[in-house]
């Protein structure tokens, strides 16, 4: 019959409730766990990766749905490195300030990205040892019809 959920507080002394009356100047407020931490830094390197990917091809950085405004926010890929590093060190979302005035067009979904960077991914190890590439130098590719090759009842 143990159907309560384990407090994970149980007997540490850091138990955050209990410094709830003692506004120290040095504790940082509402402290990432090392989860969220982690899920941030993760977020860190794949936005790495998906500028690094998307930005040549126009991208200028990436579409969110607000929970708040429930309403896409448009950021540009610095502001998004700035949020999250904002994130890691204070331990609080930013203010959400949208880029100015964007171009939907120019901006895609967390999934998106995702999607984009997998398929990336798959098509340079696809390629690699086993199968060869569509772009195999002396491939011997048929010609097709508009290159001159001699057609019968033609000549
Ligand atoms: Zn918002």
């Amino acid at each position: 019959m143990h159907d309560e959920p384990i407090d994970p507080f149980n007997g540490d002394p850091a138990d955050p409730a209990s410094g709830l009356h003692d506004p120290g100047d040095d504790a940082p407020l509402d402290a990432l766990t090392d989860v969220e931490r982690q899920d941030v830094l993760e977020d860190l390197a794949d936005l790495e990766i998906y500028q690094a990917l998307l930005a040549p091809v126009g991208v200028r950085g990436l579409v969110i749905e607000c929970e708040d405004c429930r309403e896409p926010h448009y950021f540009d890929w610095d502001l998004l490195r700035g949020n999250l590093r904002h994130l890691l060190s204070s331990g609080r979302p930013r203010v959400h300030e949208p880029a100015y005035d964007p171009d939907p067009d120019h901006y895609v979904t967390w999934e998106y990205a995702r999607g984009y960077a997998d398929g990336v991914h798959d098509t340079l190890t696809d390629g690699n040892d086993d199968a060869p590439g569509p772009e195999e130098p002396g491939g011997e590719e048929p010609r097709n019809e508009e290159t001159g090759r001699e057609e019968p009842g033609r000549r």
